[in-house]
């Protein structure tokens, strides 16, 4: 039901598709953009004017940035490492640089296999990364601890075999801080079955 006009509805309806956000939520921000337009629609209209521009995906890892190749795969340092990280989604990257995992390249899949969902091996950025691995020592999975998550790793791991580069993953278990009572029973077998040496 509009109450504002084409161009307020259009505006929540667009709004309401971001993740993370529903119309209640859209109507609640569009209000208060229209409320603060000074200080904020007419900023943040000029700031995705100009990212609309400027943001392009990076040719070599599929990151989000402003040049291609992006700022990660250009830094010489980066590359010194070895260690190449595979991630599903440009957010996993970004959390991953955010906890300070070092001087590593990433590689962004753009999603995982999921055949009831129709996605296969050509709908994701595999090839590109079984191209690059060979300049890397040790490709690190990063999936996410589902069951596609995994399938796409195990398929990545059968891809690299005999190739004598170095595939790890990252362990599953207990979370920092987290208390084992409250673990489900799959993440403290996993934790268990993972278990170090100290
Ligand atoms: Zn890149």
């Amino acid at each position: 039901m509009a109450n504002g006009g084409p161009e307020i509805e259009q505006l929540i309806q667009l709004l309401a598709r971001l993740p993370g956000l529903g119309p209640r939520s859209a109507r609640r921000a569009v209000l208060h953009l229209i409320k603060k337009k000074e200080q904020l629609m007419l900023p943040l209209s000029a700031a995705l004017d100009r990212a609309v521009v400027a943001v392009k995906s990076c040719e070599v890892c599929g990151n989000v940035d402003t040049i291609s190749p992006c700022s990660i795969c250009s830094d010489a340092r980066r590359g010194e490492s070895g260690i190449l990280i595979v991630v599903e989604d440009v957010a996993d990257l970004w959390a991953l640089e955010r906890a300070g995992v070092g001087q590593v390249r990433y590689h962004v899949l753009g999603g995982v296999l999921s055949p009831l969902d129709g996605v296969g091996p050509d709908d994701l950025n595999l090839d590109g990364l079984i191209g690059r691995a060979h300049g890397y020592s040790e490709i690190v999975l990063a999936m996410n601890a589902t069951v596609e998550g995994q399938t796409t790793a195990h398929y990545i791991t059968d891809r690299l075999a005999g190739t004598g580069i170095k595939v790890t993953r990252l362990a599953h278990g207990v979370p920092v801080g987290g208390e084992l009572d409250y673990l489900d029973e799959g993440t403290l077998s996993q934790a268990l079955k993972a278990r170090t040496e100290i």
